[in-house]
């Protein structure tokens, strides 16, 4: 822009300064043009009055002049000549304008170019009182001489100020740019500028806030799809028309093996292309289609449908499903119902045993108290048994609509400890160490964590050792750590323990009464109430549960 303007500064100079060149030589031109006429006039009126006055011996007396003299007869033959031409061989000079007006109306005048570009002559004529007609003539600089006369000294003048009006122009162009360049960009209004542009930089402020404003909704919304899509469990994949992927969310990127940052490759490349290339082909003839496919050992349901714009395709989305967790949910409910079913099939047979046994009258009396005890137990453990079924398919149901409220842990602990150390056995001592501690929960889940994990600790735990049950927290976090000094776990089992049904030690675990499904009852409930379990524990040394809440 300042070079535009630095040029046309420059230019309107130039052009300026040779209109006025142009417009002066003309005038001057012409006026000096006009002059020569007056003087061309004069002249021939003077010497027209002489020859009346003393005849063509006027002539003679006249010292030398630059005009040239000629007298014409009035049937156009010249009689005089002061050129030192032969008159003779003269023509005829009635055809020259200036001497047919002469003859007409006492005066003529007439301008005629001469043989070269650079001269013209002037002629005035004017008739004698003999009716001769005397004309003057004399010669001046045609325009394109005085032109060329002017060039050099005019080009010197002209080339003076075009190199003054250069840092003139530089100046001027600063000046005038100056304040444009002092528009902020990111706040066009904030500036003293010229008033003329002022409802520009108004309008740019506004629509810059109004960009900014769509980018941030765009930006907003980009960031809700891309959580939504990255966090999803189905894998989503967008493909334009050429297979090129445009956009895939994390759980397709892993399964395809495909970078989640190298987007813009081809779909085709990625593993396993071939098991849904066809699928393709169906969504470009605009059908959706599924199908279900194993990548990774797992069974996935794979799903392509084509994205119409206006009625034109502009690509296609891919969602990827997951069946195996499906399958899985199935196996675990069968392997539960089968479990459960095994687990109360045994001592449902004791007890019919037992039953059967006295019935029949086949067991001695001295034996018979033992029988019902046994009988008793079995029974105890089915109830035990029963209950926490009831209690993990409550666990499962309940998910969406457990009730939550603010629970002080450190109380409900103390409440807790209270009540189990007193059923204790082995002389065992169970110890609680809290302090107020509120965690948002489910007060039934809540305590069943602290009741299932105590009751472990007591039941896996060595003659007169010691169950102690902490609650502390700091910035985010309250803490609630059983840790006992019992038999210890090995850490092969860390993790399966908390799986349903699963014992280290069958026989220890039915001895004590236990039913396999406390720790799977815990870490549900631990799920539940957005809290995490750690174990620390080695055979021999103790184990020491900690669940982790947010704090209420
Ligand atoms: P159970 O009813 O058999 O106690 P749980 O699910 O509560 O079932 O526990 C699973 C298994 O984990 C137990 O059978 C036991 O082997 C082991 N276990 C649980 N808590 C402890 C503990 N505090 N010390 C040692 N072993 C434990």
């Amino acid at each position: 822009m300042a070079n535009k303007i630095f040029k046309s500064i420059l230019a309107v100079a130039l052009i300026v300064l040779v209109a006025t060149v142009v417009f002066t030589v003309d005038e001057l031109y012409q006026s000096f043009y006009r002059s020569q006429i007056d003087v061309l006039e004069a002249e021939t009126g003077v010497i027209a009055y002489g020859i009346d006055k003393e005849g063509l011996s006027f002539l003679d007396d006249l010292d030398e002049t630059d005009y040239r003299i000629t007298i014409i007869n009035p049937q156009g033959t010249v009689i005089y000549d002061n050129s030192g031409n032969d008159i003779a061989a003269m023509d005829n000079h009635l055809d020259r304008q200036e001497v047919s007006d002469a003859l007409e109306s006492d005066f003529g005048f007439s301008n005629r170019e001469s043989s070269t570009l650079f001269e013209r002559f002037i002629y005035t004529a004017m008739r004698l009182k003999s009716g001769d007609i005397v004309r003057l003539s004399s010669t001046y600089p045609s325009i394109y001489q005085v032109i060329k006369n002017l060039i050099e000294p005019l080009s010197i003048v002209i080339l003076g100020i075009f190199m003054i009006s250069f840092p003139f122009a530089y100046h001027l162009t600063k000046r005038i740019v100056e304040p444009l360049n002092q528009i902020d960009v990111d706040d066009p209004d904030d500036v003293n500028c010229y008033k003329e542009i002022k409802p520009v930089l108004k309008k740019l402020t506004d629509q810059r806030k109004l960009i900014n404003k769509d980018r941030e909704i765009l930006l907003q919304k980009k960031q809700e799809f891309e959580t939504i899509t990255q966090n999803m469990n189905e894998g989503m994949v967008l493909m334009n028309t050429e297979g090129v992927v445009i956009d895939i969310n994390k759980a397709a990127a892993d399964l395809l093996n495909i970078d989640q940052d190298m987007l813009g490759g081809y779909i085709s490349d990625c593993t396993y292309f071939d098991r849904f290339s066809d699928l393709i082909e169906d969504a470009q003839n605009r059908h959706r289609s599924e199908k279900r496919v194993r990548i990774k050992d797992k069974n996935y349901d794979l799903e392509i449908s084509p994205v119409l714009v206006e009625d034109m395709i502009s690509g296609y989305v891919i969602l990827i499903f997951d069946e195996s967790y499906k399958e899985a949910n199935e196996n675990m409910r069968k392997e539960f119902a089968s479990n459960v079913s095994h687990e109360l099939k045994t001592p449902l047979q004791t007890i019919s045993g037992y039953a059967e046994l006295l019935k029949d009258g086949l067991v001695k009396k001295e034996d018979r108290q033992s029988f019902y005890d046994k009988i008793y137990s079995e029974a105890q453990r089915m109830i035990g048994l029963v209950v926490d079924v009831i209690k993990v398919s409550h666990l499962d149901d309940e998910e969406s609509s457990i009730r939550k409220e603010n629970v002080d842990l450190g109380q409900l602990v103390d409440q807790v400890v209270e009540q189990i150390a007193m059923e204790a056995d082995k002389g065992i001592s169970v110890e609680a160490h809290t302090c107020e501690a509120y965690v948002y929960g489910n007060i039934e889940l809540l305590e069943s964590i602290i009741y299932n994990l105590c009751e472990n600790a007591i039941a896996y735990n060595k003659e007169n050792g010691r169950v102690d049950v902490t609650v502390s927290s700091d910035d985010k976090h309250v803490y609630l750590e059983v840790s006992d000094t019992g038999i210890g776990i090995d850490e092969a089992y860390h993790e399966r323990i908390f799986e349903r049904f699963y014992r280290i030690d069958k026989a220890r675990s039915k001895q004590v009464g236990g039913t396999g499904l406390g720790l799977s009852i815990v870490k549900h409930s631990c799920i539940l109430n957005n809290a995490t379990i750690d174990l620390k524990s080695k055979p021999g040394e103790g184990s020491t549960f900690t669940v982790t809440f947010n704090k209420a």
